[in-house]
């Protein structure tokens, strides 16, 4: 499974190394640690394994690999699940990995929308409540109805469900590490000094992570979406602003201070209208959701039997008169495609990636946005090749909630220790 961070199998046989000569009694314990935090994640990924192939796999002794299965299997993330084939002698132990062993919570917070998954840790959603907010403007609210969504998440979660394991929160802005909690007052003025979580991570007794919701949408569309097994791709996520989350090399990229994927700040008109960020013509102020509702409005006179001419427009009508064909409509979002792929062609110039995902709202429009996109970027890169394959993703409004919850789950399986009942070695 290329590009499956956080740990490839490979990187599983440097527990041998370490532990082969064994130093001083700390060096043995950090080994063995890394050799069984190996073992689990070997078992996750395959679901079913024998220890014989786990043996193989680490290059270890079959009595090492039993030993530290025979750990695992104290917990409840690993059990033994039957017989599998023989090669030649006793019929080898299938372990299996749990997948209901326990649950994740993944947030997701938009300018205009609360929503929250929980899942398995396969990355399976098992509940979900989503609702419309004005969370740019209201602060307390918002940070109520999250918490209100995430116990309604857990009080309809299947009776045979584990554990909760962690809460992770997809944010509409840039996250500094120092304090992932706060939403940067640039994006939102009115988040100035309030925190998000809530105290939900004291509430339940468990971690909670917080990233950017393009980087986060980006790890749901590699681990379970349409950039399964990529190593170097991009997701494009488009709604009241416009973000990506960039993968290179099987990582997420952020760049040396943590702000990389600002994609909406790019300028593709610099005597274009003022943006939020101090200059003119950003790519948001032309793709945005209020950029193509304030453009239509505009448009309006010059298509007086435009469907939208009956009511006020605003952005789902405008994306339902586009998919009927409607001219004004059309006209829109080919020139919010225009814009966009001006920017896109630009990246890939520049970084040759191999897939754009495009997630966000406007991911609704289908090939109503992406082909027009795709002749944009295609006449704007100087080698064919570079204009890559752009897709809408397939896991719609639940990519960016997704990621919440699988980042938690990268977290756990590069340090099983997070695992309720896994002890430390
Ligand atoms: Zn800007």
């Amino acid at each position: 499974m290329r590009g499956f961070p956080p740990v490839s199998p490979q990187r599983a046989g440097e527990g041998p190394t370490s532990a082969a000569a064994p130093g001083r009694p700390q060096e043995r314990t950090a080994g063995r640690r890394r050799l069984a935090d190996a073992v689990l994640e070997l078992v996750w990924r395959h679901k079913t394994i024998s220890r014989a192939e786990i043996s193989r796999l680490t290059g270890r002794s079959r009595s090492t690999i039993s030993d530290m299965v025979a750990d695992l299997l104290q917990t409840d993330l690993v059990r033994e699940a039957g017989s599998g084939r023989s090669r030649g002698g006793r019929r080898p132990v299938i372990l299996e990995f749990r997948d209901h062993a326990h649950v994740i919570l993944g947030v997701d917070m938009g300018a205009t929308h609360v929503s929250a998954a929980l899942t398995d840790l396969r990355g399976r959603v098992l509940a979900w409540h989503d609702r419309i907010h004005d969370v740019r403007g209201d602060p307390e609210g918002s940070v109520a109805l999250l918490s209100e969504l995430c116990e309604a998440c857990l009080a309809s979660r299947p009776a045979s469900a584990g554990e909760l394991l962690g809460i992770g929160f997809g944010l509409p802005s840039p996250v500094d590490p120092a304090s992932p909690d706060r939403i940067s007052p640039r994006v939102f003025p009115a988040w100035r000094g309030q925190r998000v979580f809530g105290g939900l991570g004291e509430r339940f007794g468990v971690p909670v992570y917080a990233e950017n919701d393009a980087n986060l949408g980006a790890v749901a569309e590699q681990w379970w979406g349409k950039a399964a097994g990529s190593d170097n791709f991009m997701y494009v996520k488009v709604g009241t602003g416009v973000g990506a989350g960039i993968v290179l090399n099987g990582e997420v990229f952020r760049g040396a201070t943590g702000v990389a994927g600002e994609l909406g700040h790019i300028v593709v008109d610099g005597s274009g209208p003022p943006c939020v960020c101090g200059s003119r013509g950003c790519l948001a102020t032309f793709v945005g959701t209020r950029a193509l509702v304030a453009r239509a409005k505009s448009l309006l006179r010059r298509h007086p039997d435009s469907i939208l001419a009956a009511a006020e427009p605003d952005i789902v009508a405008i994306e339902d008169a586009a998919l009927a064909g409607d001219p004004l409509a059309v006209a829109v979002t080919d020139e919010a495609a225009h814009y966009l792929g001006t920017a896109l062609a630009g990246i890939m110039n520049l970084m040759n990636l191999g897939s754009i995902v495009v997630g966000g709202s406007l991911a609704r429009l289908g090939e109503r946005l992406l082909a027009p996109l795709r002749e944009a970027v295609l006449s704007r890169t100087l080698v064919g090749s570079a204009a890559c394959t752009i897709d809408a993703s397939s896991l719609g409004p639940r990519s960016v909630a997704l990621g919440a919850a699988t980042h938690v789950l990268v977290a756990a399986l590069a340090d099983p220790r997070l695992f309720p009942g896994v002890e430390s070695r």
